[in-house]
């Protein structure tokens, strides 16, 4: 671990349609407020001049331009859904600049999903134009190592499918889950900051809810909780005045030190 810490930026805390949803003119959907204007879920870890990506969703190239980051080091994807891993061709102006591939990191099974996906990109034929350059590490349950930071895969589950989420140093992103097993509580003991899932307030096959969410908060007890794949019936202003002050909403652009 970084002696520093690790800076951490929030790219999108949307749900998987985004904030505003096309054609909806509800009040979060139409809300002046920049917060409730989310894209896809993801997020940027960076320390000692690296920056490491937390999955690559359909929105990634705005992204990247609005957090105006010009290097990529990492690429960890959490599952094979598609406002995850949408953006990883517009990985490869960084592929450009740095001269370099970069590498992803997956389980096997979404691995096996990115490569059916992006085949053109990893099949390995001649192309007449460029694609992007990237070296695939199948991950199981062991940490890793990236630029002197240990990566723990936290195994969880949504709806059926395992998915993995990452502790890094005192912090952890769990994105997309409806219940974090048992085995699953002991790594993310001592966290300075926990991203947690929390959908809406009405329960979701595949999603953890508000309600739910504070009580993994309440299990865990880290110092502060952000909660993020929103959706429109969470107004941010109005969401978070209900909820404790350790746990608040992410919000795109959000940036926090995890010590
Ligand atoms: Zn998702
Ligand atoms: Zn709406
Ligand atoms: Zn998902």
């Amino acid at each position: 671990m970084a002696e520093s810490g690790v800076k951490i930026t929030v790219l999108g805390s949307g749900t998987s349609t985004g904030v505003p949803t096309i054609g909806c003119h509800c009040d979060v959907c139409t809300s002046a407020d920049p917060r409730d204007k989310r894209l896809r879920p993801s997020i940027l870890v960076s320390y000692g001049g690296r920056h490491v990506l937390i999955d690559a969703t359909p929105d990634f190239r705005a992204q990247a331009l609005r957090t105006g980051f010009e290097r990529l080091d990492a690429i960890l994807i959490t599952h094979e859904h598609a406002d995850h891993i949408m953006g990883l061709d517009d990985v490869r102006p960084f592929n450009f600049r740095q001269r370099a591939r970069i590498p992803i990191y997956a389980s096997e099974r979404t691995m096996g999903a990115i490569h059916r996906v992006f085949r053109y990109i990893f099949d390995g034929d001649e192309k007449a134009t460029a694609v992007p350059q990237l070296d695939s590490h199948t991950i199981d349950g062991d940490a890793f190592d990236l630029f002197g930071v240990e990566f723990t895969p936290v195994p969880l589950l949504h709806g059926n499918a395992p998915i993995y989420g990452f502790r890094f140093g005192k912090a952890a992103y769990l994105t997309d889950h409806s219940e974090i097993p048992a085995a699953s509580l002991d790594l993310l003991r001592g966290l300075d900051v926990l991203f947690l899932d929390a959908l809406r307030y009405k329960p979701h096959p595949t999603h953890s809810t508000v309600d739910q969410s504070i009580r993994t908060v309440e299990m865990l007890a880290p110092r502060r909780a952000f909660f993020t794949h929103i959706g429109h019936d969470l107004g941010h202003a109005r969401a978070e005045s209900l909820l404790p002050p350790h746990i608040r909403l992410a919000y795109d652009g959000l940036e926090l030190l995890a010590l």
